[in-house]
């Protein structure tokens, strides 16, 4: 994952500058790109987007998008190689900066996943069998490698909109399965919660642990067993921050999405998907005010749209809760790629291309497996 040094040229632009660079350079591409813009994006970015949305949504727009010959993906790592996993032969996904990936992606590296399958496997406290097997589950924020594991062992990936419809999904082919869930302990938690699972029926594995850390009789009555990952942004919230909104306003909604930890999903009002949070707020009476517990880019944008009906909306932290690894595509990267990108066709037998994702092609069918299972269980979910 290299990411070469930005060109001197490109820091000294002013913005201006680069708007006119990325404008022309899209102009010339047309069809041939899309840009895809995930809601954490700021706004100097979001205004070269042709798609906006949450993983789910832009997994399946990369899906769609089969005319595009590129597909630049402002987003982070494992975004983009979903992207690539689900479009066309011959497409071409890149990501402007490849140092952008996601803290909670890396906490679960595939040879600790198959430490614990084979712990799972063979532990008979475990209780795992063919009447009552382990199915994982992948947050679609997981590395292509962790996705294609699911795929290969019958399990499905997921997002925050439909991990829910994902676990009804197999409970009810098998009420005795258990679900091995990663890398974000919290959404597991909460999502299960909200299913009426107990919580001493979960229990935490701790990759660093040969046994997970997980006590035998324990893991004996796991219903899932969730993987000890978080996401770095929305573990920053607390329910202190929530009994202080509403000590300074008793009418105030709280609205968290579910990466936030247990507790603070409890105390909140509502809690979602960042799609769940922009549809709640769009959907809010005027007059009403909220606080918000998600990225700081949503934030602000939500706080700017809502002003105009009369909404107040503010973040539930006082500090900025930015995902500083999506804050690294930032417009001199995006000009400096797509400049790429027009030397690129017109001599594509001569110039490398950088930053191109390429998810290889071992790893690509089971992921492809687990993402289209997703796909087909929430289009099935919606007719
Ligand atoms: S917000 Fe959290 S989960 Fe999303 S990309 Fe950033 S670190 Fe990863």
């Amino acid at each position: 994952m290299y990411q070469p040094p930005l060109p001197e040229k490109y820091r000294h632009l002013s913005e201006s500058e680069v708007f006119e660079r990325i404008t022309q350079a899209r102009d010339t591409l047309g069809r041939r790109l899309i840009i895809l813009g995930h809601h954490y994006q700021r706004d100097a970015i979001i205004q070269f987007a042709d798609f906006t949305g949450d993983s789910l949504k832009l997994s399946q727009i990369a899906a769609e998008q089969s005319q595009a010959e590129f597909i630049v993906f402002c987003g982070v790592h494992f975004m983009a190689e979903s992207a690539d996993i689900l479009s066309a032969p011959g497409q071409i996904v890149l990501l402007p900066d490849m140092t952008a990936g996601c803290s909670m992606a890396d906490m679960a590296e595939i040879d600790q996943v198959e430490k614990c399958r084979r712990y799972l496997q063979q532990n008979p406290a475990g209780n795992m069998t063919d009447i009552n097997p382990f199915i994982p589950v992948c947050y679609v924020n997981s590395a292509a490698a962790i996705k294609a594991f699911c795929g290969r062992h019958n399990g499905i990936c997921c997002t925050s909109s439909n991990c829910r419809d994902i676990f009804e999904y197999i409970w009810n082919r098998n009420p005795e399965a258990v679900i091995l869930f990663m890398p974000d302990e919290h959404l597991g938690r909460n999502t299960a919660y909200d299913m009426g699972i107990k919580l001493q029926h979960m229990s935490l594995w701790d990759p660093d642990a040969p046994d997970g850390n997980i006590p035998p009789d324990q893991l004996g009555q796991s219903r899932i067993i969730l993987w000890k990952g978080f996401c770095s942004v929305h573990q920053e919230f607390t329910p202190e921050q929530i009994h202080r909104a509403r000590e300074e306003n008793p009418e105030v909604n709280v609205i968290v999405h579910p990466e936030c930890c247990f507790e603070v999903v409890r105390e909140a009002d509502y809690s979602g998907s960042t799609a769940t949070i922009i549809n709640t707020i769009h959907n809010a009476e005027p007059g009403s005010s909220w606080v918000v517990g998600t990225e700081m880019n949503l934030v602000k944008r939500l706080t700017a749209e809502m002003a105009q009906k009369n909404i107040r909306v503010r973040s539930l932290s006082d500090c900025p809760c930015l995902c500083e690894t999506m804050y690294r595509i930032d417009p001199a990267h995006l000009a400096w790629l797509l400049d790429e990108l027009l030397l690129y066709i017109k001599a594509p037998d001569r110039v490398k291309l950088p930053n191109r994702i390429t998810v290889p092609e071992t790893l690509k069918q089971d992921a492809l497996k687990a993402l289209e299972t997703m796909l087909d269980i929430t289009a099935a979910k919606v007719k």
